[in-house]
């Protein structure tokens, strides 16, 4: 495994599991079979709503004496409707709590984007806030916090842009140490990946293989399908890997970390694999040239009337 390694020594392993749409009832097995392969970075957060049962899954194999906890990096997210100073510290508290830990290694603020504080998902604009009346800067500032305390060892955004951490670091004088996003052949982020290797910061990638499984609402007609695209399947073929394996390679050999999600436990194990996959430089550019700048989380679901929220204030492009 590559890891990616941070000032203080920590070291976050190049590709982790994502956990988001992993459900209730399935999830505890799928975790206690990825540690037993050897994955040791699991991706959570609050509104996925199955923090319980990873925290579980994870006790349980380190009761069991198959883990240490501090061989694990876990990382999670503080929810929208959370970003308010004086909530933070709970919020990251109730997600110890169901994760059954003591520490996070990695707390990021899950979208630059706020809601009323009974609001999981809003549904019009007036369940919104604008980041007027709550800003990065005071969610940031509470991150600090956190870390400061002990709770998470590592603090980071996801979903934001090269303006908003820019905002955020000169306001606070602390950069985020990861940044979360989506990031695979066809969305390949390279104005953001050029700016972290800059600054000093990680990138995580996610959707790495296109999310098939999304729910319905959020896929739209006709959209590109990683899993087609030519150029992907034939470097496969010559390699002996399944395509899943070559965007999960191209990830960790452009230097970011990974977090594919899957149930299955073959594909668990296909999937942990990749990281050992080394493309060469005439692969590397072919994927490369594959970028569409193609979304698949949009974000166009925050974009509610009447509320301060556009997509061009959102990726801030
Ligand atoms: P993804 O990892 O790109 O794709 C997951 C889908 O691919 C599932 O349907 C899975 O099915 C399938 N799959 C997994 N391995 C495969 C393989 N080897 N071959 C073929 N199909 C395969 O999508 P994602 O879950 O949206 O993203 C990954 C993680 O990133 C999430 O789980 C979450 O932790 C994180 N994330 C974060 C944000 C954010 O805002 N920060 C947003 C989205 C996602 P099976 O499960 O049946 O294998």
């Amino acid at each position: 495994m590559k890891y990616l390694k941070f000032s203080n020594n920590d070291q976050m392993p190049a590709l982790g599991l994502g956990t988001w749409k992993s459900a209730k009832g399935e999830v505890y097995q799928v975790v206690r079979k990825a540690i037993e392969i050897g994955y040791r970075h699991f991706d959570c957060a609050f509104i996925y709503g199955n923090e319980h049962e990873i925290g579980q899954a994870i006790s349980d194999a380190i009761q069991n004496g198959e883990i240490k906890r501090k061989e694990l990096w876990i990382t999670s997210k503080l929810w929208n409707n959370r970003h308010k100073k004086e909530y933070i510290q709970t919020a990251v508290e109730n997600t110890l709590t169901d994760l059954k830990l003591e520490y996070l290694d990695l707390y990021l603020i899950h979208w630059p984007v706020a809601h009323k504080y009974d609001v999981s998902y809003p549904q019009n604009g007036n369940e919104l806030l604008s980041l007027d009346e709550v800003s990065l800067t005071e969610t940031w500032s509470g991150m600090i916090s956190l870390k400061n305390l002990g709770l998470s060892k590592h603090i980071g955004v996801s979903n934001f842009s090269i303006k908003k951490i820019n905002q955020i670091t000169t306001d606070t004088g602390v950069l985020p140490e990861v940044l979360q996003l989506e990031a695979h052949p066809f969305l390949q982020q390279k104005p953001l990946l050029d700016f972290a290797t800059e600054k000093g910061f990680f990138l995580t990638g996610f959707c790495p293989l296109g999310s098939a499984d999304r729910p319905a609402n959020r896929i739209s007609a006709g959209e590109p399908k990683l899993f087609d695209n030519q150029t992907i399947i034939d470097i496969a073929k010559d390699k002996g890997f399944s395509p899943a394996q070559i965007m999960l390679a191209w990830a960790v050999n452009r230097g970011t970390s990974v977090i594919p999600k899957s149930v299955n436990p073959q594909r668990l194990k296909e999937n942990l694999e990749a990281a050992e996959i080394e493309l060469s430089g005439n692969e590397m550019a072919r994927i490369n040239a594959l970028d569409l700048h193609y979304r698949y989380i949009k974000g166009d679901f925050w974009c509610l009337e009447g509320s301060d929220y556009t997509l061009a204030k959102l990726w801030d492009e």
